[in-house]
């Protein structure tokens, strides 16, 4: 009997794997047949043969279609049935890591495989990948940085490059590239690949490429501007617009001598008598309302209005970032209707979200529920979800912005273009006839520029700087003049003479050690040299986390109503520092501690702090100790104490704020009982209100370094450190003689230190020191 317990127990197992077997090739098949039914399942003989007799193809269509997850399958089809599996090497570039993830993932079970076997992906810090790997997703910065090392990128096969519509700055890059690297390899393949149609811009780039077109199917969509959204929140929840509509006119009345463009704009709307003439009413252009903040209220008014009158379906609300996301999320869990998770199931959508949710965007929820998802323009065209029926739209993204002259950047709410409008409204069509509601006027809509602006054209060019001089591309100016639309000669020329004065490149444009190390590091080369100096003079917890909110986001939140309270708070974390990075570091600590002991919601509420952020930062702090792990400036082997000694001593820390803020340096000019601040680049400026050095009148130190330089009314200082002298001697960027021999200039002579010879001689010795460091 033991004999037959062992061959059931056998038996049974076998069947199981058998079931389990067919329970796979069934999906496999269901698989099958969804991919069959994706237009670009069509075109696949066209595709290929297209790629087999030219070696660029410029590929566009619908989002949707099936672009990404199918053609560089295709591709892998084709070369293993054509026996050449061995030799293939096919790579797609992503613009977001998180579509590398998600695409790689899907192609992979619709092979029936596990990610990492013949799939897999590449991204900063993460990847999953094996000798087997035959096509590889990365983003497009892995690429470059492989570019490094493999310039002729030797192994590749086929490189499919996607999204080039959004004109990302990596993208842009990396097509003048790969232009110049195509006659140096007749055999490699290049393929781009475009949601809209402006297909034509890529093709005359690459001498004439040919060109495909998938034509997708999507059901009607039905449109509907503000002033239709209003005028049907009106009927339907009633008490809901009254309160909505009773806001801004108590708005309007009590702001009478400072409007907001809110206020202006439901004046002109005459609420009361007359929705319909609401848009002929509205004389604004696009710049007077950029300012406009989107109105969650009116969001959620319109979620609730699908939910209370509309068919079954899932909502896509279209918001600007993490910030929106959450406090909407906050406000639908309050609501009496959409706050029930019986019935809806809320989801966020965000590049820099953890990925292990990410299923739950695709799946659908079962019948009675109906699932809500609040995304970034990272649903716009990168990933698809396929059972939505209504898009709520706020027509507009988050946007880098530079202006050459001031030497000012920002990443702003803006709107987005009529391209970008017409995908978000297509992303409702995918199963049935759907409807896009856009919170905007429709003439605002009209003054949409047709395309984006390219990033190339719009940001700071420092970090591509960088990568051309790792590259060995030749001089910045004249390699980016080869680009599709070569930037403004004044964005380049402040750009290398930032890292000039950071120490990047030495006067000759070449890389220095430090600015070798920068190239490493893909961050802001500010951030960057922060963080190296951080960990080499053992203050690597602060410089973690003042790096973090920099390149993220300052986690003080700024409530209206209570600003004095908010500015107490925060001054108790600054004490006497005069230093809101020295508040943000403290606060930063202090929520770990309160974290640890179960306080962290009372502690954040207390505090005026965002707990969301806080996360955030505490993430990238560790992303950032990985990185400097990876170039070997952080042995992490040595624990969490190493490289810490003077984490504690404020004076070191502000000079290591200094190293990664310079040239951002104020000089502080007492006039009478209060203080003057002066830059070189623009003269006067003003401290920010929010900051805690607003309220102070004589600073005890000369300089003051800044993280930020931002112009409304006047031009402001954002986040500020007040420092010495010695730390700007010691840490800030290139010093020369005074032309008197009479002391030491910095930032081209606009700040001026008398010394003797004696102690200039010591200075430059300390920062040859300083250099070996570096030179490893
Ligand atoms: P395109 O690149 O042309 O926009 P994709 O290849 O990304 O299109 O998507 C094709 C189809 O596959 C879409 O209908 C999309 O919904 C589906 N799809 C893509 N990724 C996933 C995923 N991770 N889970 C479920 N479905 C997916
Ligand atoms: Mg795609």
């Amino acid at each position: 009997s033991q004999h037959t317990d062992s061959f059931k127990e056998k038996l049974s197992v076998a069947l199981k794997e058998k079931q389990e077997l067919a329970q796979a090739s069934d999906s496999l098949k269901e698989m099958k047949s969804f991919r069959e039914m994706l237009p670009a399942f069509k075109m696949k003989s066209e595709f290929l043969k297209a790629v087999q007799e030219n070696q660029v193809l410029v590929v566009s269509g619908e989002t949707g279609c099936g672009k990404t997850t199918q053609l560089p399958q295709f591709i892998l089809e084709e070369e293993i049935s054509c026996l050449r599996g061995a030799d293939c090497n096919i790579i797609c570039t992503q613009p977001r890591r998180v579509s590398a993830i998600s695409v790689a993932t899907r192609i992979s079970s619709e092979r029936g495989e596990s990610i990492g076997e013949t799939i897999g992906y590449q991204i900063r810090l993460e990847s999953k990948r094996s000798a087997d790997t035959r096509l590889l997703f990365c983003t497009t910065g892995v690429l470059l940085r492989q570019l490094v090392q493999d310039p002729d990128l030797k192994g590749v096969s086929h490189l499919l490059v996607d999204e080039i519509h959004e004109r990302g700055m990596n993208e842009d890059f990396l097509i003048i590239i790969l232009r110049d690297l195509l006659p140096r390899r007749p055999d490699l393949r290049l393929i781009l690949m475009s949601a809209t149609i402006n297909a034509d811009l890529f093709s005359k780039y690459f001498a004439n490429a040919p060109t495909i077109h998938i034509p997708g199917f999507t059901y009607p969509v039905a449109e509907y501007f503000l002033e239709d959204v209003l005028e049907k929140s009106r009927y339907s929840i009633k008490s809901d617009f009254d309160n909505y509509e009773g806001n801004s006119r108590r708005r309007s009345k009590q702001q009478d001598s400072k409007k907001d463009p809110l206020t202006e704009m439901f004046e002109d709307i005459d609420v009361d008598t007359n929705y319909k003439n609401y848009s002929l009413g509205v004389r604004k252009s696009l710049e007077a309302w950029s300012g406009v903040q989107i109105d969650l209220g009116l969001v959620e008014a319109t979620i609730e209005y699908i939910c209370r009158n509309e068919g079954s379906g899932a909502i896509l609300v279209f918001l600007t970032g993490w910030d929106e996301i959450s406090k909407l999320l906050d406000k639908l869990k309050g609501n009496n209707l959409l706050g029930d998770p019986h019935k809806f199931l809320i989801l966020p959508l965000h590049g820099s979200m953890p990925t292990a949710n990410q299923c739950e965007i695709f799946d659908r929820p079962p019948p009675n529920k109906r699932k809500i998802v609040l995304a970034t323009n990272i649903a716009e065209s990168s990933i698809t979800i396929d059972d939505v029926v209504y898009v709520i739209d706020c027509g507009k993204a988050k946007e880098t912005s530079y202006d050459a002259l001031n030497k000012l950047a920002c990443l702003l709410p803006s709107w987005i273009s009529k391209a970008s409008a017409h995908q978000r409204r297509g992303r409702a069509g995918r199963v049935q006839p759907g409807v896009c509601y856009r919170l905007y006027p429709k003439l605002i809509h009209e003054a949409m520029p047709q395309y984006q602006l390219a990033e190339i054209l719009r940001t700071p060019l420092q970090e591509l700087c960088l990568h051309i001089k790792s590259l060995r591309l030749g001089t910045v100016a004249s390699f980016l003049e080869k680009a599709l639309q070569p930037p403004d000669p004044l964005a380049v020329k402040n750009a290398i003479e930032l890292l000039k004065t950071v120490g990047a490149l030495d006067e000759h444009e070449e890389l220095t050690p430090l600015g070798r190390h920068l190239c490493n590091i893909p961050l802001d080369p500010n951030i960057g040299k922060m963080l190296l100096m951080g960990s080499i003079f053992q203050c690597l917890n602060p410089a973690l986390t003042i790096a973090a909110a920099l390149a993220y986001r300052n986690p003080f939140v700024l409530p209206i109503n209570r600003k004095e309270e908010a500015d107490a708070a925060k001054q108790s974390f600054a004490g006497d520092s005069c230093s809101d990075h020295i508040a943000l570091l403290k606060a930063f600590e202090g929520w770990k501690d309160a974290k640890r002991s179960g306080n962290e919601k009372q502690f954040c509420w207390d505090n005026f702090l965002s707990p969301v952020t806080l996360r955030l930062i505490d993430d990238m702090r560790m992303q950032f100790l990985n990185l400097l792990s990876d170039i070997g400036f952080v042995d992490k082997s040595r624990g969490p104490n190493a490289y810490n000694q003077y984490s504690h001593d404020l004076e070191m820390v502000c000079a290591i704020l200094c190293a990664g803020l310079y040239p951002n340096v104020v000089q502080c000019k007492r006039r009478g009982k209060r203080t003057a601040f002066y830059t070189k680049e623009v003269g006067k400026v003003d401290i920010h209100p929010a900051s805690v050095n607003a309220a102070v009148h004589l600073f005890p130190l000369p300089y003051i370094v800044y993280s930020e330089k931002v112009k409304t009314t006047s031009i402001y200082i954002r986040d500020s450190t007040n420092i010495s002298d010695y730390a700007l001697l010691l840490f800030g960027g290139n010093l020369v003689p005074s032309k008197s021999g009479e002391g030491i200039d910095m930032l081209g002579g606009y700040l001026h230190f008398s010394a003797s010879k004696s102690v200039i001689e010591l200075i430059r010795k300390l920062r040859g020191e300083l250099d070996k460091l570096l030179n490893r």
